[in-house]
């Protein structure tokens, strides 16, 4: 063990988190930002929806995160696959087999399950190679730490105008997670240096191709407009002027981040686990030897589909067979999976909006319409209410 001073210790840190997988680090001081003091109006005008955790008072200053801080460490890891983006595979929709999108995210292991390990696995070398006695919290997405904004802090991009943190390598498909520490370290940005430039520019492409208007403003989200909430944090029903514009999404929406220039050269992830979960028939038929959900697996390109319509991957699955999955289905193929945050009702709700938005031929209406009319049946009332929805959209665009 050699004594390290802050500037050796930050310079440690970041090549560890590279080692164990992390594409990006970086030490933010802690503070109060102007994105968190921001924070207060956003949520005044009500842009924050049901998520309540949002009103959490520590989210509004680093220095608040724990007692004692004296650093964030952020780090990022990609998630982007070799896979179509959805502008490309939703353009041209299959009208006898009408599929869903399930957001990027979405597609392999359940980040938190990722990343977290990996953050505490940092810590614990910290320890080890640094001495001294400090305490720390590491954090996925999953505490009062606004990662976007300790990620521009720690100099690792700049919030672009869809509110995604955008690096200009790795574009916005990452992930974030922050360790807050009371172990003094130097932070990646000197005293005085401006965090990265915003290189949005005059584009507007994101603003301009979100469907339901949820970009209000430039960086400012509406997130009670968002595809992401009203297939995800919703609980409840969704708004009925929201569906149409719901098109095929399913779980989350991955529109504005397609669209952005700074994804199209962005290098393909390090971690297997982001890439499309093979579902295997012994996933499908929950015979599994361990009764677990098989690692993540690649595949690159179009999923291919079984004969009973059951996706190999969870790319564009059909939206038959998410509409018909029964909850312990549900559950074996989504676990350990970010979907499984929709709960069972919300992705049958969802699947359900989506197939009232397809463009189906006849013979696919007379097969989806006894489909919709078993949920329009169900014990569950919003499952129930989106399937007669459904119908009758469906029933309109005859
Ligand atoms: Fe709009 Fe979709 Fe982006 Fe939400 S995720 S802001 S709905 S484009
Ligand atoms: Fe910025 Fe354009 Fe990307 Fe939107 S699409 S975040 S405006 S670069």
């Amino acid at each position: 063990m050699v004594a390290m001073d802050a500037r050796e210790r930050t310079g440690w840190v970041v090549a560890k988190a590279e080692e164990l997988g992390f594409d990006l680090c970086g030490v933010a001081p802690p503070g109060r930002f102007p994105e968190l003091g921001q924070m207060a109006e956003w949520l005044e005008r009500g842009h924050a929806g049901e998520m309540r955790y949002l009103h959490d008072p520590r989210r509004q200053s680093l220095d608040l995160a724990l007692e004692g801080i004296r650093s964030v460490i952020v780090c990022a890891a990609s998630y982007k696959t070799p896979e179509p983006l959805s502008t490309q595979a939703l353009a041209r929709p299959d009208a006898e087999r009408p599929r869903g999108w399930i957001s990027r995210y979405g597609w392999g292991d359940d980040y938190h399950d990722v990343l977290l390990p990996r953050l505490r696995a940092l810590v614990d070398a910290m320890r080890g190679a640094f001495g001294v006695d400090f305490r720390s919290r590491a954090y996925v997405d999953t505490g009062p730490v606004a990662e976007r904004v300790a990620a521009k802090y720690a100099g690792l991009g700049w919030l672009g105008k869809n509110t995604c943190l955008i690096n200009r390598n790795m574009g916005s498909w990452i992930f974030l997670g922050a360790v807050v520490t009371t172990l003094e370290l130097e932070p990646t940005l000197a005293e005085g240096q401006p965090p990265p430039p915003d290189l949005c520019g005059s584009c507007r492409r994101c603003i301009d191709a979100c469907p339901t208007g949820a970009l209000v403003e430039p960086y400012v989200l509406d997130a009670r407009r968002c595809i992401a909430y009203l297939t995800i944090e919703l609980r409840g029903p969704i708004p009925e002027e929201f569906r149409p514009a719901i098109g095929q999404m399913v779980f989350g929406c991955d529109i504005c981040q397609d669209v952005c220039p700074w994804n199209g050269k962005a290098p393909l992830a390090r971690l297997a686990e982001f890439r499309p979960r093979q579902l295997t028939s012994e996933t499908r038929r929950g015979d599994s030897p361990c009764g677990d959900v098989p690692a993540a697996g690649h595949q690159a390109g179009d999923a291919r589909v079984g004969a009973a319509g059951e996706p190999d991957s969870l790319f564009a699955p059909e939206l038959e067979w998410l509409a018909g999955l029964d909850e312990t289905e549900y559950r074996r193929v989504f676990r350990k999976n970010p979907v499984k945050r929709a709960k069972w009702r919300g992705l049958v709700r969802n699947a359900a909006v989506a197939l009232g938005n397809s463009e189906l031929t006849p013979a696919t209406r007379r097969r989806v319409a006894p489909l919709l009319e078993r949920l329009a049946a169900s014990a569950d009332p919003l499952i129930a209410e989106h399937a007669r929805w459904a119908l009758e959209r469906m029933a309109a665009n005859r």
